[in-house]
Formats: C-alpha cells, structure tokens, sequence
C-alpha cells in the first residue's frame, strides 16, 4: 500500500471517490488540486489536512487562500502549482484530472520517481511514447485506474509476464447510445448524451462514452502502457460492463477481469497494489445478472472510435491533436454551442488539416495540442 498520496483533480469524480478510499485506508493526503470549485476544496482541506492546495485558477486561488487563514495550508495557483501538487509532497501521485493539462505534472512526478496512479488518459493519449520511456528510465511504476487498464494490468500481473501474450481484449459498454445510428444522435443533447447507463462519471468522459471517444481514447492508453501494437488490440461492446477487459495469450486461453462497474474498486486496487485490502463492496450476483453480452463494435456508427483508432495507427502528432480537439469541442457541445454530431466532424477536421508523422518531441505535442485548440474555436467561429 502507498504511503502518501496527492491527488491532482480532487473535486471530481475520480478525485473525490479518492478521498473516500484514502480515509477508509487511511492514507495520508499531503496535496490536493482542483479548478475551482473551491468551496469543495475548502472542506477536503479542512478535513483531510493537505500541507498543500493547488486552485488552478489564480482568482480563485485568492479567496482559497484567505478561506484558509486560520490554518497553516499553503495554497498555489497554475500549472507550476499542480506541478508541485504532483511531485513535492508524497509518494504516490493520483492523477485524476481531465484533459492534456496532467501531462507536465504527470512526468515531473516520474522524474521524481513517484508512483502514478493514473486516470487522466489524455497524458497517455498525447504523450505516451514519451510519458512511459520516461517512466522506465526513472524507475517510476505506472499503476492504471482506468477500469479496462485496471483490469489488463490485474490479469497481466496474474501471469506475471507478458511474453505469452496474444492480444488485449478492450471491453467497452457502449455508452447511452448503442445500438442507434449516427442521424439519430445527430442533435442529442447534454442531459442525454451524459446519462450513462452503468457509469457514473464526470460530464467529459461522459460525453466521450456517448461519442465512442472514450473507447478510443482507451485504446491509445492501453497501446502505449502495455507496448502493444493497434493490431493486438480488440474492442468488444459488453453492456452490463461486468467484465471490464481481457487477456488472451498464445494458447488460446483468456484471462478476464471481473467487478461491479464501480471507480472505487481500480482507484483502491492502484493504492494498495501489489497487495489488496478489504473493501466494503461485493462481486457480482452472477445468477441475478443471468447472462453476459458481447457484440461486435460498429466502427461506422461511431466516428470517433474508428478515428482514434486510425490516429493510434499514424502516431506523430495525430493522437495528441485528437485528444485535445475533443476536449474543446466536448466543452463546447456541453454548453449547448455546438451539436453532438458535430464532435466528430470537427475532430476529424483538425486531425485530417494538422496532424503530422515522425517522432514528436514534448514542445512538438504541446503546440500540436495548442493548434487543435485553436482550430476548433476558428472553426467554430464559423459554425
Ligand atoms: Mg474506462
């Protein structure tokens, strides 16, 4: 079990089942970070009394900082701050913010040999080659959060060697609109678009669920964490999301990973890893449940899966122009100014006009992800 944790992305929804899982294992917390939702950071503050709060937001950093006068918690503001947040303070970093901002703190931690308990996947999306050679070099153990990559890592660490592996099996429930075609959806809104059938998550990923992104983006992550190739990497839709991936090595035999679709089982396995801890959760009722299912993705009716997977194939810059298109684009759909069919097109777009081959460098991927941005606010503009 950890000693020590930060968490990177408190106040939400990893973040906070986080917590939850540190008080009842009591693990100490020595930093936080949110955006700026700071009446939530006050009260993590108060009671699990960090040496240090990271307010993104430099504003709103001010008013945290008076709020908590009476106590001797420092709060920073930035990314020089989350970078802080990430590497100062304990042993074991827990990224759970959204979006590329977690890649600077991400390898700061790695260069101090922390371990990351990661769930922000856009690190691993945008600069994964870089992220996991760096984490070699330093010694630095990746532990994934994300339930798929919980799962490959646990059925991987059964075996305890990846030589006989054949491929990936990445499950994926589907998100709230399996089964419907593209015209369908076209002008699905927020409410519906983040009412995940089994998950309950942030309003990004949640998004990302119902364009398929989500999946793809989990594609990319898994391809660089386990150094696996596209190809030996197969997507399979289960809808009751009780398997929450698969192993298959090269006698045919398949490892799965099974749990309640519950955040709080990978968040506690990342902390106590290599060891497990008691927990106030059950397996699965097999007999109530009956059955499990399992279909064939359909690439044609979800865009965004087949492009990430066709960025996971062009490496350079494509991923991390994806990554970070989808993100403004999803933050735009989510405040009604542009339709959900639209996600899709202006992603591809920006993937099609910007992206570029080789071997990026850390600068090369940050002004990749600049210009994404960019692109989609221009072209939005013009919507
Ligand atoms: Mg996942």
């Amino acid at each position: 079990m950890v000693e020590s944790i930060s968490v990177l992305g408190s106040t939400g929804s990893v973040g906070k089942q986080t917590l939850a899982a540190a008080e009842r294992l009591n693990i100490p917390v020595k930093a936080i970070s949110g955006n700026k939702n700071i009446a939530l950071l006050e009260e993590q503050a108060r009671k699990f009394r960090p040496e240090f709060v990271c307010v993104f937001d430099g504003e709103e950093a001010k008013k945290l900082r008076i709020a908590l006068g009476d106590t001797d918690i420092k709060v920073g503001s930035g990314l020089s701050a989350l970078t802080d947040c990430a590497c100062a303070f304990a042993a074991c970093v827990v990224t759970a913010v959204s979006g590329s901002v977690g890649l600077i703190p991400t390898l700061a931690a790695i260069d101090e040999g922390k371990r990351i308990a990661l769930a922000n996947k856009e690190t691993l999306v945008c600069g994964g080659e870089i992220v996991m050679r760096r984490a070699k070099e330093k010694g630095a153990q990746i532990v994934p959060v994300d339930s798929e990559h919980s799962a490959i890592f646990q059925c991987l660490e059964a075996q305890g060697s990846k030589r006989a592996l054949r491929r990936i099996l990445l499950t994926g429930s589907g998100g709230p609109f399996r089964g419907k075609k593209r015209e369908e959806t076209r002008n699905a809104t927020p409410a519906m678009a983040v009412a995940h059938p089994n998950w309950s998550m942030g309003a990004k990923i949640s998004v990302d669920s119902a364009t398929m992104m989500n999946k793809g983006l989990e594609f990319i992550e898994a391809m660089h964490l386990f150094d696996i190739t596209p190809d030996e990497i197969k997507v399979i839709i289960h809808p009751e999301s009780i398997i929450h991936s698969m192993v298959e090595y090269t006698d045919g035999c398949v490892l799965a990973q099974l749990g309640i679709p519950d955040m709080s089982l990978p968040i506690q396995y990342a902390l106590t890893y290599p060891e497990r801890a008691e927990a106030p959760y059950h397996a699965p009722d097999f007999t109530a449940l009956g059955k499990l299912t399992f279909l064939e993705p359909e690439l044609k009716e979800t865009p965004c899966l087949a492009l990430a997977m066709d960025c996971a194939r062009r490496g350079g810059t494509a991923a991390a122009v994806m990554s970070a298109a989808n993100e403004e684009a999803v933050a735009l759909f989510l405040k009604e100014k542009l339709c959900f069919g639209a996600i899709s097109d202006i992603v591809s777009d920006a993937v099609g006009i910007l992206a570029e081959i080789g071997t990026p460098t850390l600068e090369a991927l940050q002004d990749a992800d600049e210009a994404a941005r960019r692109f989609v606010e221009e072209r939005f503009q013009n919507y």
